[in-house]
């Protein structure tokens, strides 16, 4: 093997395909990971395969983004949307096709990259049939999501063995905050390896827009007072405590006030039932004048609406990461955050925005207003941010630690023993 395809890499994502539009019902901050962590590992060097369950017949079956980048879409199950606790049974399926793909090709993966506890256990496999290491990134802790959900889904058991499974033996594990690798330790196992390695985003992209011309390019008035929500419709979002909250605020009634809730959804899914719920409490709350729900932001309009907000609600129950508050930072303005999970990372309290407890409506509501009201503080905030972000989140500096932690794998055992004495 020579050394550029010895730099080859599988991210495997079995329910977040990578090449989708992002925004909608399961498709959120785990696509946008795997794409712009395989993109930016390709900018390194890596031949980058991206492997996906494929969920529609017009979807192609391999979509190339770059010349050493790709999304292969494996036929698992039926091509067709099967929300994640249902995918279970499709992924010894997914390892028989990713076999076969590697034998038509003649690749082998030596490293896999797995995301989410479904492709764990396609990783899993790999690593008992053809010996491949295993690099895993959870996106979500089942331990953490049934403490905080009533309806446990029957798949539960089996997750939960999965996820303490793959800690103990995967050659990694990638925790995307001290906070994250602290709930793996003390809910999940003692044993395994865990490096922390932040999620990123495009530091490019977001902060291209300044607040001026992202108002001007919205129809904002400079003096408008505008709260900002980015992600799904899901309830563990937390967006009604954020609509509650905005209710109680001093600036409601104020023709100036503005809340955004921006996020696709789809009429009958969970996400569309979701949004017709929060719709109903924003009327019954007397504040569809002052609310706007957008829709699905796509990327590239999505640095204009962070750079026109004054602030950037985050007010999920619980968050492993939380993507939507460092795209927020990057642009330069302020995030107000529950106080949980990686969000306690990104987010220094009175330093870039203002962390409070999950569901507190009222700590909320206090939050917004203590922003809205001072708007040099405000500005200040955005600035810390932006820099926060600047030097921590950026996704060249979390693919130059992945870049690293490959390249120590795919060492021969040998010379790792002599550089490890
Ligand atoms: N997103 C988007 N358009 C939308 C709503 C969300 O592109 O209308 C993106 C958002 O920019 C972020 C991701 O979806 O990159 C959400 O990631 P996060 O980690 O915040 O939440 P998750 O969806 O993983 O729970």
């Amino acid at each position: 093997m020579n050394s550029t395809s010895n730099k080859r890499i599988a991210l495997i994502s079995v329910h977040g395909d990578p090449a989708i539009e992002i925004g909608r019902e399961e498709a959120g901050g785990q696509n946008v990971y795997v794409r712009q962590v395989g993109e930016a590992l390709s900018q390194l060097g890596w031949e980058v395969d991206m492997f996906s369950r494929k969920v529609s017949a017009d979807q192609d079956n391999i979509v190339q983004h770059n010349p050493r980048c790709r999304t292969i879409r494996l036929t698992a199950g039926p091509v067709e949307f099967v929300p994640r606790d249902h995918g279970f049974q499709y992924l010894p399926e997914f390892v028989k096709q990713l076999l076969k793909f590697q034998k038509e090709n003649g690749i082998k993966y030596e490293v896999v990259h797995t995301n989410y506890w479904l492709s764990s256990w396609v990783g899993l496999q790999l690593k008992k049939i053809q010996g491949s290491k295993q690099v895993h990134t959870y996106h979500s802790l089942g331990i953490i999501k049934y403490n905080t959900i009533d309806n446990i889904p029957l798949v539960a058991s089996q997750r939960l063995a999965v996820e303490r499974k793959v800690l103990e033996t995967a050659e990694r594990i990638v925790a995307t905050s001290p906070q994250e690798k602290h709930h793996m330790r003390t809910l999940v196992s003692q044993q395994g390896n865990i490096d922390i390695i932040p999620c990123g985003t495009n530091i490019k992209h977001f902060g291209s827009v300044d607040r001026d011309t992202a108002r001007a390019a919205l129809g904002f008035d400079a003096d408008a007072k505008v709260v900002l929500y980015v992600g799904r419709f899901d309830p563990r979002k937390g967006i009604e405590t954020l609509v509650r909250a905005v209710r109680e605020s001093k600036f409601f009634g104020d023709k100036n006030l503005k809340l955004i809730i921006g996020g696709g959804s789809t009429p009958g899914n969970s996400d569309g039932r979701e949004r017709d719920r929060i719709e109903g409490i924003v009327k019954e709350l007397g504040m569809s004048e002052c609310t706007i729900f957008p829709g699905l932001l796509k990327q590239e309009i999505l640095p204009t609406y962070y750079a026109a907000a004054d602030v950037c609600v985050v007010p999920s129950h619980y968050e492993p990461f939380g993507l939507v508050a460092v795209e927020a930072m990057a642009c330069g303005t302020p995030v107000i955050a529950s106080d949980v999970g990686g969000l306690q990372f990104s987010v220094v309290n009175e330093n870039t925005g203002l962390l409070v407890p999950p569901q507190d409506v009222t700590a909320f509501s206090h939050a917004i207003d203590r922003i809205l009201e001072n708007p040099e503080w405000r500005a200040a905030l955005g600035k810390s941010a932006n820099m926060r972000v600047m030097s921590k989140f950026s996704w060249d500096g979390v693919a130059s630690q992945l870049d690293s932690l490959y390249t120590e794998l795919l060492q021969p055992v040998k010379e790792r023993v002599l550089v490890a004495g």
